[in-house]
């Protein structure tokens, strides 16, 4: 490995001015992907710039919607109880994400920063309409996540700026999330596929109970998913979201619009999946074939949507339909 500089500003403002002072330097936050991509020689910083000292990045500020700094590591926002709540599809990325080594030090912002398509707070963050608050020499600036990717390991940020955090924007009444990581074991793994899925439903009390007795005691998906729609339950507001699809994470917009205003039933699940594997253009790689992905997309697309309405209805269980597949 090459030696380099390394830095260690106490404030953004420090960072920036380091940063913008310097040829071939790179910020550097938990480290783990920075260091894998050094020893493998893919990249050869001549200065590091650390961000660790620069304790503003790292709040978790619940007082209007979400905002989360881009310092905060994957186990600050697994340990969050408001979070897994409300934003439970971010503790469901966070919670699998590397070993509890890699989730103690590794960040957020690192992971989005890093921009491969298989990150796994990506789908998460953009279900819930994150926009990235960056900072550098001309000032501050918000961008939405879905602009943020420009392709793997590319995004929007100029040389010399800063993700300082992420924003979200308070969720409605009655709304559940849930992402899913598809992977081909259960300890530390990168996705084949990632879905992420937030739907808003129209519930009143007496159909919760109903629902509730639904959730618990039926043997199947195909069962509740039919026994649901007598209940006329109606999506009112839905995101989806899909990784290591496209050379970005991205919004299946299509089917989110396919479900907004339906009466949740089977057919309608079926259609969505449908729907948003066709706006994916997977690839082959070594986790998995495309037309693999494609057929999967279906399947968890379905299933996301079951967790996050399963969590709307019974919000104090930690059984989840999981069960069930
Ligand atoms: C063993 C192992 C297992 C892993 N498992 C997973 C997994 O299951 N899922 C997954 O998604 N990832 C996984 N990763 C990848 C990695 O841990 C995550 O992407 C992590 O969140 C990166 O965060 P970091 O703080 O370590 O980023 P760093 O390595 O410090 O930085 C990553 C990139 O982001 C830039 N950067 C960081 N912070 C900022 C900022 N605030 N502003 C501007 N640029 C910034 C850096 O310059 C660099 O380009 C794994 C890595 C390892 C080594």
């Amino acid at each position: 490995m090459r030696s380099f500089e390394y830095y260690k500003p106490n404030s953004i403002e420090e960072a920036i001015k380091i940063m913008s002072g310097l040829d071939n330097a790179k910020f550097i936050a938990g480290g783990t992907d920075v260091m894998v991509q050094l020893r493998q020689k893919k990249i050869s910083p001549q200065h590091l710039i650390s961000l660790r000292n620069i304790s503003e990045l790292r709040n978790i500020d619940t007082k209007d919607g979400l905002k989360i700094g881009s310092l905060v590591t994957h186990d600050d926002i697994d340990k969050n109880e408001y979070i897994k709540k409300y934003y439970s599809a971010l503790t469901d990325a966070t919670s699998r994400l590397g070993s509890k080594q890699i989730r103690n030090v590794a960040t957020i912002g690192g992971n989005i920063c890093n921009a491969a398509p298989s990150a796994d707070t990506a789908c998460p963050l953009l279900i819930f309409d994150a926009k990235a608050v960056i900072i550098g020499t001309k000032g501050e600036r918000e961008v939405d996540l879905n602009e943020f990717f420009l392709g793997p390991g590319k995004t929007v940020l100029e040389k010399d700026e800063i993700l300082k955090e992420f924003s979200m924007p308070r969720l409605k009444e009655n709304t559940g999330s849930a992402y899913i990581k598809h992977t081909r074991r259960e300890a530390m793994d990168l996705p084949i596929l990632g879905v992420a899925t937030r739907i808003t439903i129209s519930l009143d009390k007496d159909s919760q109970i109903r629902c509730r007795d639904l959730l618990c005691t039926i043997d199947s998906i195909s069962n509740i998913l039919m026994q649901l729609k007598d209940e006329g339950l109606k999506c009112e507001e839905a995101r989806i979201a899909m990784g290591v699809v496209a050379p970005k994470p991205i919004r299946a917009k299509k089917a989110e619009e396919a479900l907004a205003g339906k009466i949740i039933s089977i057919e309608l699940f079926e259609e969505v999946g449908e729907i948003a594997a066709s706006e994916a253009q997977p690839r082959d790689s070594i986790r998995g074939e495309a037309w693999y992905r494609k057929e999967m997309i279906k399947v968890l697309v379905k299933r996301a949507l079951m967790k996050s309405i399963d969590r709307i209805v019974r919000p104090d269980e930690e059984i989840y339909p999981e069960r069930l597949w």
